[in-house]
């Protein structure tokens, strides 16, 4: 049966050196408490770093088996890799990049490498334990590379990648001089997840940029198949820290704690050392309200709890200093004797102490300068069992698109945090109730194993969708199959379009000339077949582009056509009133005029607008614009707007290919029919065709053909052996 794997950079234990010997400490994050009944159950297993260099054989082996045990397998990594991979290209590239601090982004070739060669041993440490059709879910930003290394050797198997850290705008991917790589290892994935529709869209429009791959609704199209991107925001334990603060435990330290706190007003902030957390900001804002509001000093302090992180790189010491300082300079100008401004502490607490610390006070202040989620503002709204307090929450933490009803700030706004600070001190228990009851709600709803459940149901769903499209897949039998029939038929019929299917794109498309051996293939085909070339290209181009050969075409999608037989001559096969493209033609030049590299292809029934050589963001900005306004335009001429491949084409409704091939069929009893094109404009002709006719679309995208065929090689390799 095939089995799951979880894949992250560290495992959900910690490995600790006591006297010479190790011993393991479980993890009580959420993720490890969400995962656990996946990674433990059957076969399953959870593949990572177990957080520590062990480098003694003997004591590795031991460590294998006693992970065996607890449904782990470890990666084990000297230290060399820690420093380079973890500690630089991960932390110091990476984490910056990602959290939009581009000033602490280092580039070091060195450290890349590093990145490359952990990324493969995790494959290889992987490749032990799968088999094909395994699912393997990889986290996280230490590794992007993975996805794309397991796919190349198990290219079935379903792959699946979820970032837990933001998702920056192309601008700063685009910094990274690896981003090509880095993008194209996540792309090895069915199924890429962030935390918020910002992270995925700015994560799609990277892709698009910087490998090329076209996406269309969260689908990327890769070379073989669809990929889906879509946020998936987590959730925590809900219950777990609902329920513990109500226990007994939490709430006899709640009563000790509150003894020395008087009846003061509590804020809490919890965070990890690190500059994405705003801390020194949150001091300066705090400092300012002591400023400014007199009255406060002494009756309100902050509890600020920072846990210890990553203190081996430079910017976190320094972060450590700052914070140091400032305490040291709040609390030196405020304090009284019984009473600090700052209770600072820099290491972390046991579940039952913070679940206090969570329960006692009357403000969370989570103010983030940028955060893929933060779990700390979800914690502090699900241990407020009595439903007062207030959380007060960056913009910028990914949960702030949940909970809409915290009291939500721009971190960087600090007179915006004092008020709010101010305010939330004084807001009446009947709008705290209402505000926490109803984020509590959701956060129920959502909890962790929910986002695990939906995480691993939109996996299974995005591999029936890849198999759909697959199923239809030209393979070997379906083209021995293609070439049998053709051979046996008496009177067969090939439909051909050809912008994508006989031959691919090019920047100018006056360029796209058939080349010799598409020649040689028309030329072979017409002598054993009606060949018709059907094509949204005006019939002048087709005319001189197939000068000499006996084929049949239908040109600008059905206007026009020229039997072989008919020598030379275009016959109209739709009547056309063009009196409406004066009005649409002078809407498009508008926005040729502004958009360097755009320009407009009349044709007999249409007019297009290209925009494959324009930049390719503005292209797209432009042609959003103008798709709404010529769809609003088009009402009154009652025509039909369509996207084509980096064109959008406005035409009448009523002509299309497919009635002129059904009008060109008419009297002919064929017993082989071939349609082959790549998009919406064949879909009508592949709408036309009956029943057992051969229809095929180029690339994997939705369609009404029979089949999926990958590429223009792939086309010309099917014609060429109906020649052989
Ligand atoms: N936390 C902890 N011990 C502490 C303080 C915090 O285990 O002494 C936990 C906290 O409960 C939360 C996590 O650390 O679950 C921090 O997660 P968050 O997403 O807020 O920030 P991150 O550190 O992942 O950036």
């Amino acid at each position: 049966m095939a089995k799951t794997i979880i894949v992250s950079n560290r495992l959900p234990i910690s490995l600790r050196h006591r006297n010479g010997r190790f011993e393991f400490k479980p993890s009580a994050g959420g993720l490890a408490t969400g995962l656990g009944s996946i990674y433990k159950s059957g076969e399953n297993i959870w593949i990572g770093w177990p957080g520590n260099t062990v480098d003694d054989p003997e004591q590795r082996a031991e460590i294998i088996l006693e992970l065996h045990d607890l449904k782990m397998a470890p990666v084990f990594l000297s230290k060399e890799d820690v420093e380079q991979f973890y500690e630089g290209f991960s932390n110091e590239t990476l984490w910056p990049a990602f959290h939009y601090f581009t000033q602490y982004m280092t580039y070091n070739a060195e450290h890349w490498e590093a990145y490359v060669r952990v990324n493969q041993k995790f494959c290889e440490a992987i490749l032990k334990k799968a088999d094909p059709d395994d699912t393997i879910w990889v986290h996280d930003y230490q590794l992007l590379l993975l996805p794309q290394m397991l796919r190349e050797v198990l290219p079935n198997a379903t792959i699946a990648f979820f970032q837990h850290i933001p998702f920056p705008s192309y601008e700063i991917i685009r910094m990274i001089p690896w981003r090509k790589q880095l993008l194209e290892g996540v792309c090895g994935a069915d199924l890429i997840g962030f935390h918020t529709y910002d992270d995925m869209r700015h994560f799609m429009s990277a892709v698009g940029r910087i490998t090329g791959l076209s996406s269309e609704s969260g689908y990327i199209q890769a070379d073989n198949r669809i990929i889906n991107v879509d946020s998936f925001p987590m959730g925590i334990d809900y219950d777990k820290f609902a329920k513990q603060a109500k226990s007994k435990k939490t709430q006899s330290i709640v009563r000790e704690f509150t003894k020395q706190v008087a009846d003061q007003k509590l804020i809490i902030t919890i965070d990890r050392l690190d500059y994405s957390k705003g801390i020194p900001q949150r001091i300066h804002a705090f400092n300012q309200l002591l400023k400014e509001h007199k009255e406060l000093r002494g009756k309100v302090s902050m509890i600020m709890i920072v846990v210890p992180s990553r203190d081996k790189v430079q910017s976190y010491k320094e972060l450590k200093e700052e914070i140091d300082l400032l305490v040291g300079r709040i609390n030196s100008e405020y304090s009284t004797l019984n009473w600090v401004p700052v209770h600072y502490f820099y290491r972390s607490f046991p579940f039952e102490e913070l679940s206090a610390f969570y329960n006692m006070s009357d403000i969370a202040l989570v103010t983030p300068l940028r955060d893929g989620m933060n779990l700390v503002c979800k914690e502090y709204v699900a241990s407020r069992t009595d439903q007062t307090g207030v959380l007060i929450l960056s913009e910028m933490a990914g949960a702030s698109k949940e909970l809409q009803d915290a009291v939500l700030v721009n971190p960087n706004d600090q007179q915006g945090v004092v008020d709010a600070i101010y305010n939330a001190l004084t807001m009446k228990p009947a709008e705290q109730k209402a505000r926490i009851s109803s984020m509590q709600e959701s956060l129920k709803k959502y909890d962790i194993f929910q986002w695990v459940k939906v995480f691993l149901d939109r996996i299974e769903h995005v591999k029936e969708k890849q198999a759909e499209l697959t199923s239809k897949d030209v393979d070997t039998k379906v083209l021995n199959e293609i070439e049998k029939s053709f051979k046996a038929a008496k009177n067969p019929v090939l439909f051909l379009d050809y912008d994508g299917t006989l031959t691919g794109f090019v920047a100018n498309p006056n360029d796209a000339k058939p080349d010799a051996e598409l020649k040689a293939i028309i030329k072979g085909l017409s002598q054993i077949a009606q060949v018709v070339i059907i094509s949204g290209r005006d019939k002048d181009t087709l005319g001189t582009w197939f000068k000499g050969q006996q084929i049949d075409m239908i040109a600008e999608h059905g206007v026009w056509v020229k039997r072989k037989e008919n020598k030379g001559d275009w016959e109209l096969y739709a009547e056309v009133d063009d009196s409406w493209k004066d009005d649409i033609r002078s809407v498009m030049e508008y926005y040729v005029l502004r958009t360097p590299g755009a320009f407009i292809e009349e044709k007999h029934h249409s007019l297009v607008w290209h925009y494959r050589k324009v930049e390719s963001g503005l292209g797209d900005l432009r042609m959003r614009e103008l798709f709404s306004h010529l769809k609003y335009m088009a009402r009154g001429h009652n025509l039909q707007v369509l996207e084509g491949n980096m064109v959008l084409e406005i035409k009448r409704p009523d002509i299309n290919k497919g009635r002129a091939a059904t009008a060109l069929m008419k009297g002919s009893d064929y017993d082989f029919i071939l349609a082959v094109g790549d998009d919406w404009t064949d879909e009508d002709t592949f709408k036309v065709m009956p029943k057992n006719a051969y229809t095929i679309r180029v690339g994997y995208a939705y369609t009404q053909a029979n089949y999926n065929i990958k590429s223009v090689r792939q086309v010309r390799n099917l014609l060429g052996k109906l020649i052989d």
